[in-house]
């Protein structure tokens, strides 16, 4: 028998899946959308950005994107709603929305900052999951993926809103997965460490301001604290995703699992 018999490749290994992506239209989630159609699945996103969706449908005409914000019950619903009336359920589901939130000083954070944050990050997370729990758990299989963060498995000073978020994303995850492994669900968190791209421009510029030093010196410390030096891409993290979503990850469940050089600390 060849050595590679039963083993299939990466282009058809979500062959017709249907995958959810919240924030789906530009960043990691793009990524993720991106790796998943290419590997076969059928791909909806939601995002709160007009001009990323309008570039996703112009790229992927045959997928869902809808504009909706997944701290908002209401509107994230209704493009929940329109995937069960499309699709009658779906097979991947991602909770990827989260927002950077403010930095500084836990004294300096103004508690609408605090609540903006826990809102797009854990009020999102929670929302697409308790959707996708009774969907995923009526079919008895499926995956579902939060977008975490090393955040969510450090300390992170200057930053305690967004880690604060993390950390109750991988409890979620945690928790989800006990609740619906005995229903065939599988439920794994994607720890990214930096990710090079505008999102972590925004972020370095807040933190060069919170510790009054300069850009440079913030990134540099994001890799000292990594033990491959490096920072990743967002093509990175959805290769990840795609492992766990193949039939490679069939019995991984209730793992955070980080994509990110080996963060030994975030703290400066
Ligand atoms: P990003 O800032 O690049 O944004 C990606 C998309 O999210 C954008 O199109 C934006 O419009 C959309 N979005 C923002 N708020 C939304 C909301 N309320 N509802 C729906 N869509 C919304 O973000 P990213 O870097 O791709 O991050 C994706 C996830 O990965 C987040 O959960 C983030 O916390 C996490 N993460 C990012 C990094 C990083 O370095 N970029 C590292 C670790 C974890």
């Amino acid at each position: 028998m060849a050595a590679d018999a039963g083993r299939s490749s990466n282009t058809a290994v979500l062959n017709g899946a249907r995958a959810v992506v919240t924030a789906g239209a530009a960043g990691i989630g793009r990524a993720i959308a991106d790796a998943f159609a290419v590997a076969g699945a059928r791909i909806a996103v939601c995002d709160v950005d007009e001009a990323a969706l309008t570039a996703f449908r112009e790229a992927r005409p045959d997928a869902i994107a809808v504009e909706a914000d997944v701290s908002q019950e209401a509107s994230l619903g209704a493009f929940l709603d329109r995937i069960e009336a499309d699709w009658g359920g779906a097979d991947i589901v991602v909770a990827n929305a989260g927002i950077g939130g403010p930095a500084g000083a836990v004294e300096t954070i103004a508690f609408d900052d605090w609540k903006a944050c826990l809102a797009v990050n854990l009020d999102g997370a929670f929302l697409t999951c308790r959707w996708a729990a009774r969907v995923l758990k009526a079919q008895q299989s499926g995956l579902l993926l939060l977008t975490a963060s090393t955040a969510g498995l450090f300390g992170y000073p200057k930053r305690s809103p967004y880690a604060a978020a993390k950390w109750g994303v991988v409890g979620l995850m945690k928790t989800l997965a006990m609740e619906l492994g005995p229903h065939g669900v599988r439920v794994n968190a994607l720890c990214p460490g930096a990710v090079d791209g505008p999102r972590m421009d925004r972020v370095v510029a807040r933190e060069a301001q919170a510790h009054d030093v300069d850009e440079a010196a913030i990134r540099r410390r994001y890799v000292d604290g990594v033990s491959m030096k490096t920072w990743v891409t967002a093509e990175e993290v959805a290769d990840a995703a795609l492992f766990l979503a193949s039939p490679a990850g069939a019995k991984i469940s209730g793992q955070a699992l980080a994509i990110d050089g080996n963060t030994q600390t975030l703290a400066p």
